[in-house]
């Protein structure tokens, strides 16, 4: 992109890639939250009861039915508030208020202050759920006083999205012929917001700070989803060539078709990421998955108060597989705890969650739970007829020492099952030799990868910069994983957010990743990438990010070896 003189140029974390130039607009402002001290007469009580059930039913209703037209991971999110909204515990906290003599808008603000210090002091479990919990505040509120719901504006031509931070129910409603880029002051990398910004394929940049305010609605910017750049009084001829020549790119991507390989034809295995039937159907539909490289089985129960019999697992993990009958589905078990709390699974109250009983972790305490986890994979394989054509592999996630991989294989091998790791903590990696003996394969995530190489939460936005996937740290960890797993003929993949990123897949491709699986709309990019480059490019690549001194040097020395396709 060619700068212009007078132009301002904001940088953010790059999310989603592609150029945009429209005008931006905010988000609709949240209600002014009400102060204590009304009180409202005993004998109105009862009907100001009345006056909330309906209000937030009447929101919750709405949630609903935007799920009901929303698919995949957006369909759950906006499920998952709905089902916040209808919360017995958070609803009771209000009618207790009312009773109490406030008012209802005053006693919603009230109970939700109550559950977001609950869920604070819980060692921060997830900024997401806090998000939600406000949000659903905000509507309930605005409800309550025959306001315009909060969030999205009406607009009828294109525009850039603008916000503090987008609540997930937010982002899943987003009409993408109209809302064509994504611009938040909060949020990172992979919170809610920018897997579904991902999702949905919108050009969006998370975590630009403060600064983020200097633009007002109704200004045209500019913005590069790849460079993490939004630029204000950019040369409107030189925006729009950019943009067009974005789109061409687009389009070129959009006509690839795998599989993968490079120029060269080292073929790379591209799968998808996937939470669900609907989002495994998309991506057997509409992208060049080759199979499913993560199934996020612990996406499936978020609101599940009871474990679901094996049977009934059985029956979600059935409608995945069945949408590649013939190809590669890696299911992993469930990955409860920390920012996925699964209420049936997760340890209550942990001083540090991230660090604590979360994913294979669980399992030590509750086996059962995971052999009837694997019981029901097994059957679900067995029921659709799965055999060597179409394998059912299944991981364990933060595992991190060999005795946890060689239990877990055994449990796995008791069923029949191909067993393998998601290499996410760094001790993982560091033994990767004593693991892979026990494995027939291991998973890369990067996200989690990440935040423990960095000691950095992968949902804080002032950390962005930490969690950062082409940390040359973390980088170093993938080499050293890749290296162990050529010794052990153990294959490995990528299965984090990085395998998102085209030029990071190039890296990854020459550190020796065997496989990449992301969301569906990242596929045919990654694919294209791959296609215009050799196989010794990408290794090049790979040591000049691996040489440099951090993430952002890595990736302008990568741009040096590569040009994006
Ligand atoms: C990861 O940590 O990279 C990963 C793929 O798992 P999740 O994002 O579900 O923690
Ligand atoms: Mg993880």
């Amino acid at each position: 992109m060619k700068n212009v003189s007078n132009d301002t140029v904001i940088k953010g974390t790059a999310v989603v890639s592609g150029v945009r130039y429209a005008k931006a607009v905010w988000i609709s402002p949240r209600p002014e939250l009400p102060q204590a001290g009304a009180v409202i007469e005993e004998s109105q009580r009862e009907a100001e009861q009345l006056r909330f059930t309906s209000a937030a039913d009447a929101v919750a209703q709405r949630l609903k039915e935007r799920s009901e037209k929303a698919e995949g991971a957006a369909s759950e999110v906006l499920k998952a508030t709905a089902g916040m909204v209808n919360d017995r515990g958070w609803r009771k906290a209000v009618q207790k208020g009312i009773k109490g003599g406030h008012p209802a808008d005053y006693a919603v603000v009230a109970a939700t202050t109550k559950f977001v210090t609950m869920f604070e002091a819980a060692g921060g479990v997830m900024a997401e759920r806090t998000t939600d919990l406000r949000d659903i505040r905000d509507r309930v509120i605005a409800e309550l006083r025959g306001e315009q719901e909060p969030g999205l504006p009406e607009v009828d031509e294109q525009v850039v999205l603008f916000a503090d931070d987008l609540s997930p129910a937010d982002t899943a409603a987003l009409n993408t012929e109209y809302f064509v880029g994504l611009v938040t002051e909060l949020g990172g990398p992979t919170s809610h917001t920018a897997i579904i910004a991902r999702q949905l394929n919108v050009p969006c940049i998370v975590a630009v700070g403060e600064k983020v305010h200097k633009i007002t609605a109704g200004e045209p910017v500019m913005v590069d989803g790849a460079l993490g750049t939004v630029t204000l009084g950019a040369d409107p001829d030189t925006a729009r060539a950019a943009e067009q020549e974005s789109k061409m790119l687009a389009e070129r991507i959009a006509q690839w078709r795998g599989p993968a390989q490079t120029k060269d034809g080292h073929k790379v295995q591209l799968l998808a990421n996937v939470q669900d039937g609907k989002a495994a159907r998309i991506a057997a539909t509409q992208s060049q998955a080759e199979g499913i490289g993560l199934f996020r089985t612990e996406l499936c129960f978020l609101t599940a108060t009871e474990e679901p019999s094996v049977s009934e697992q059985a029956e979600v993990y059935k409608k995945v597989l069945e949408q590649f009958p013939t190809s590669k589905v890696v299911v992993r078990s469930l990955d409860a705890g920390s920012d996925k709390p699964v209420p049936f699974a997760s340890m209550a109250d942990e001083m540090n969650p991230a660090l604590g009983v979360r994913g294979l972790r669980v399992a030590r305490a509750n086996e059962a739970l995971l052999t009837r986890q694997l019981d029901a994979v097994a059957q679900a394989a067995e029921e659709l007829g799965r055999g060597d054509d179409a394998p059912t592999w299944v991981m364990a996630p933060m595992v991190a020492t060999a005795r946890e991989a060689k239990w877990f294989a055994g449990l796995c091998a008791e069923r029949g099952l191909t067993a393998g790791a998601m290499i996410e903590v760094p001790a993982a990696s560091l033994m990767a030799d004593k693991l892979m003996p026990h494995l027939d394969f291991v998973s890369i995530g990067t996200n989690d990868l990440t935040q423990y190489t960095m000691a950095a939460d992968r949902m804080s936005p002032q950390l962005a910069y930490l969690t950062d996937p082409w940390q040359p740290a973390v980088l170093r960890l993938i080499e050293h994983t890749c290296k162990e797993g050529k010794k052990y003929n153990t294959a490995v993949g990528v299965c984090g957010e990085a395998a998102a990123d085209p030029l990071l897949a190039c890296v990854l491709t020459g550190l020796g990743v065997n496989s990449l699986s992301a969301a569906s709309t990242a596929i045919a990019g990654v694919g294209a990438q791959l296609a215009s480059v050799d196989l010794d490019t990408c290794k090049r690549a790979a040591a000049a990010a691996l040489d440099a001194e951090g993430a952002t040097e890595a990736r302008a020395a990568v741009r040096n070896v590569i040009q994006p396709a």
